[in-house]
């Protein structure tokens, strides 16, 4: 008995050690062989990204489409809320522009408000339309969460001062006080470089040469555009209903005959009746076959092109 053990025992050995030739034989290493079995399992999700290019194939050929879709890629990744690279690269083909088709940008003022800012992203995130939030610096600490949120959709932010002060009534110290601090806490926090500037009462020295001339200079010195409006939606007039906020922003001209295309629109993130609005206007403006843009997108867009320091109230 103990014989017939000890021939299969000699037997096992044998065929191991036979095994063992062959593979070095085929000049593969019993024990080099293994990291690559082991890696087998977390290589099929590793290899998942390098499958499908992070971004699509570009629409427009130019440098600043090409930075704006990295900076996309990086907020959507960082800040966005979506289940693989694949999702993202989805995202990313929804946000491509067609440099010939219409297009408009919304634009909030005074955000972010915990309640407001909230049902308007999701609006626009239902109908992956995208917006441009002047935010108040004073509100970014306590609402780090909804500008995440904007950035994971897409969204822009621009400058409205850290506590809605009035430029024209600062000094010249004071306006880059109140302007620098803002880029820098959104770069602090976010990693993100402001480059939109408006000014809070559309107050950049309109009658005042010098003031002018200081808040422009100012602008080219922190590479900011300053962005006026095209058409308010006049969600600031107390007797404003949303449904007359709806009529005057999707009538064909405004007052003064201009249409909507390239038009920067003017909202607040702070009222009730503009959520409610907008729910009406954003798939409206869609039907009607407008890409709801971002401000710089809409400049860069244009013939002039976005400049630090010109002055916009619309895209030509
Ligand atoms: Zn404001």
């Amino acid at each position: 008995m103990l014989g017939i053990g000890a021939l299969i025992a000699l037997l096992l050995v044998i065929s191991l050690v036979l095994l063992i030739v062959r593979s070095v034989k085929n000049g593969r290493q019993p024990l080099a062989q293994e990291p690559e079995t082991t890696a087998l399992p977390t290589a099929s999700p590793m290899a998942e990204p390098t499958s499908i290019p992070a971004t699509p194939p570009l629409t427009i050929q130019a440098d600043w489409y090409r930075e704006r879709t990295e900076q996309l890629y990086h907020n959507l990744t960082t800040y966005g809320n979506y289940k693989d690279a694949a999702a993202v690269y989805a995202a990313l083909e929804q946000m491509q522009i067609d440099p010939n088709g219409k297009k408009l940008a919304l634009t909030f003022d005074d955000g972010p408000d915990s309640l407001i800012t909230k049902q308007i992203l999701d609006v626009l995130e239902e109908n992956h339309a995208r917006a441009t939030f002047f935010v108040k610096g004073a509100y970014i600490d306590n609402n780090k969460e909804l500008i995440r949120r904007e950035l994971g959709l897409g969204c822009e932010i621009g400058n409205h001062t850290m506590n809605h002060e009035d430029l024209e009534k600062l000094s010249p110290a004071e306006r880059r006080t109140t302007v620098g601090e803002l880029n820098d806490k959104m770069y602090q926090l976010f990693g993100y470089r402001v480059h939109l500037l408006r000014p809070p009462y559309i107050s950049y020295g309109k009658k005042d040469e010098a003031i002018r001339n200081d808040i422009v200079a100012m602008a080219s010195e922190y590479e900011l555009a300053i962005v006026n409006h095209t058409r308010s939606s006049h969600d600031s007039h107390e007797d404003y209903t949303a449904q007359m906020m709806i009529d005057r922003v999707l009538a064909e001209k405004d007052e003064l005959g201009r249409g909507l295309n390239n038009a920067i629109l003017l909202f607040h993130d702070k009222y009730q009746k503009t959520a409610d609005a907008m729910k009406v206007i954003i798939p409206a403006l869609q039907q009607q076959g407008y890409q709801l843009v971002t401000v710089s997108e809409l400049l860069n867009c244009s013939n002039e092109g976005l400049h630090y320091g010109w002055i916009y109230s619309k895209a030509d």
